[in-house]
């Protein structure tokens, strides 16, 4: 069997590849060594951006009713003080919630089923890949069933989205770079007998004594996270009696939850040093690992999913070289270091277990609090040099999604009504009236759609969203990526063939 693409690794980033690829026409192959999925909780938190990719894989509506909106992350010291307050917003850029609370094993069932529903996708569980080795045209994978028994797969290009001790990563030779940061704790998950309201929802203890993070684990379940102190037996820590010890503190006792899991993670901050070797690409905590204190991890392989996918469907198709796939390590290097450096910054906030140093620190927070100083969390990081406008100052940056109707009357996000892949926007007309007909039919075949929205427009901008963007950029004309960055912007309509000449040459490089 010859596929397109093989995906090693069946977690949330080898699923939503699956999806986005297949949704594209390709067939891909997806293998997978464990025989059931994952039961048990990991990520709790997703944001905006990774909703709008979790929207274009096709499940939206599924997963909307499987998650709860963030309103909030408090920080408190020893005493119960505030030391700070994320605030988050019902709805986000990308047209989520700023902050949604889920369940990690619910995700994957409702992408393992769209993936599944898919004609072009192959999903082999039980299924280890063992060799893999690039040859002229593709790249030939030795899968092992559990009975021993081996089969050669070929594929045209090979993801390696196999976690954190990625197989394919040790096989084609990446380095990593490790920014040797690293700490244990003990995540409790927790099913309380009756439904329980927590306000605020996500809080964050820094108590030197123990810091103690307490979130949502998505609806009716809810989630502890107990530092290990140093010189403390992680043994010791990772007992259930140790556990239910710790969560009393919460009022939390077997008599009224049900403790779900205890396990003792460490979390690291690493990520690899080359993405891609030749047709072997790689995706998800196979290519960055980070702390968890932003809820980033699998969010920044969905990123890499959403960014890897337009880009392979291009190469496949022959609308661009081989080369472009370099870009997929460039854009996407800075935005994961971003996020790592945000989440190790929480960390170094929050890991403080020396009083003197944890008194430092509050005193410190407490007078920014009373200055009014506000918490916010940095905007969604700019990604690298590659598929952009060069010297363009939007280009890179995260596109809004906002709600609007067509004339046809249907009303609803832009994506699901007029279509998430490239998109030309036009502030004041349709932005394909600008081009040639050469030049409209080069986007047309690369699947760019034009709208002209505005609150009198065809597409008309229910809640403002485009005006305000255009209003604070200066912008008339925006050409979003599939994966919702800007790609460039024209300050004047009349300029649009300029943006559509810098795509064309931006889609080959050397
Ligand atoms: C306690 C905790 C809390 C977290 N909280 C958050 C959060 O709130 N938000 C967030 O965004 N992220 C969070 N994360 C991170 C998130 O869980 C991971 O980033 C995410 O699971 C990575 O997905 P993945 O698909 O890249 O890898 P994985 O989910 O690890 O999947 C990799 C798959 O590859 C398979 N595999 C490995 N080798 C092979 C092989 N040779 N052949 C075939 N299959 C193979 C494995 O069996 C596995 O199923 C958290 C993680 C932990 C541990």
């Amino acid at each position: 069997m010859t596929y397109d693409v093989a995906i090693v690794g069946y977690g949330p980033v080898g699923q939503a590849l699956a999806i986005l690829l297949a949704q594209r026409g390709w067939r891909v192959g997806v293998f997978e060594k464990q025989p059931q999925a994952y039961p048990l909780p990991r990520a709790v938190h997703f944001d905006h951006e990774v909703g709008r990719i979790l929207q274009a894989c096709g499940v939206a509506d599924r997963i909307r009713g499987r998650t709860e909106p963030t309103d909030s992350y408090e920080w408190r010291n020893a005493a119960g003080a505030t030391l700070l307050r994320f605030e988050s917003g019902p709805a986000g850029l990308s047209g989520w919630p700023d902050g949604n609370m889920f369940a990690q094993p619910d995700l994957e069932a409702i992408l393992d089923a769209r993936a599944r529903s898919l004609p072009g996708v192959d999903v082999a569980r039980g299924v280890e890949v063992v060799d893999l080795v690039e040859e002229r045209d593709g790249v030939r994978l030795t899968c092992a069933a559990a009975d021993g028994t081996r089969r050669d797969v070929q594929a045209r290009f090979v993801v390696g989205c196999d976690g954190a001790n990625s197989f394919v990563r040790a096989k084609v030779g990446s380095t990593v770079t490790d920014l040797g940061f690293f700490f244990d704790w003990l995540i409790v998950d927790v099913l309380p007998n009756t439904p329980t309201v927590w306000q605020p929802l996500n809080i964050q203890v820094c108590d030197p004594a123990r810091p103690t993070t307490l979130v949502s684990g998505g609806p009716g379940r809810r989630r502890w996270e107990f530092m290990r102190l140093p010189g403390e037996d992680v043994d010791e820590l990772n007992r259930e009696e140790t556990a239910w010890r710790l969560l009393a503190a919460s009022g939390v006792t077997p008599e009224n939850a049900r403790l779900e899991r205890h396990t003792v993670y460490r979390f690291q901050a690493r990520w690899v040093d080359q993405w891609r070797k030749g047709r072997v690409l790689l995706a998800g905590d196979a290519a960055h690992q980070m702390p968890p204190f932003a809820g980033q991890g699998m969010c920044s392989g969905l990123r890499d999913a959403a960014n890897l996918a337009w880009k392979l469907d291009l190469v496949l198709r022959d609308a661009a070289p081989a080369a472009l796939l370099d870009t997929y390590e460039s854009e996407r290097v800075p935005h994961v270091r971003a996020v790592i450096d945000f989440s190790m910054a929480l960390g170094k906030v929050i890991c403080i277990a020396d009083p003197v140093e944890a008194a430092g620190r509050d005193a410190m927070m407490t007078a920014a609090l009373a200055s009014g100083q506000q918490a916010t969390p940095p905007p969604s990081p700019t990604i690298g040099p590659g598929v952009l406008r060069d010297g363009d100052p939007h280009a890179g940056k995260l596109f809004p999604q906002g709600r609007v109707r067509t004339a046809d009357g249907r009303e609803g996000w832009f994506d699901d009504v007029v279509g998430g892949g490239w998109t030309l926007l036009g502030r004041d007309g349709d932005p394909f009236a600008t081009l040639d007909r050469d030049t409209m039919s080069r986007l047309r075949e690369l699947g760019v759609v034009a709208a002209h929205v505005g609150s009198e427009a065809p597409v008309v901008d229910l809640d403002g969203t485009y005006a305000r963007w255009f209003a604070a950029t200066g912008a008339a004309v925006a050409l979003q990526r599939p994966d919702f960055y800007v790609f460039g912007t024209e300050a004047r309509s009349v300029d649009t063939p300029r943006l559509a000449d810098a795509l064309r040459r931006a889609l080959s490089p050397a």
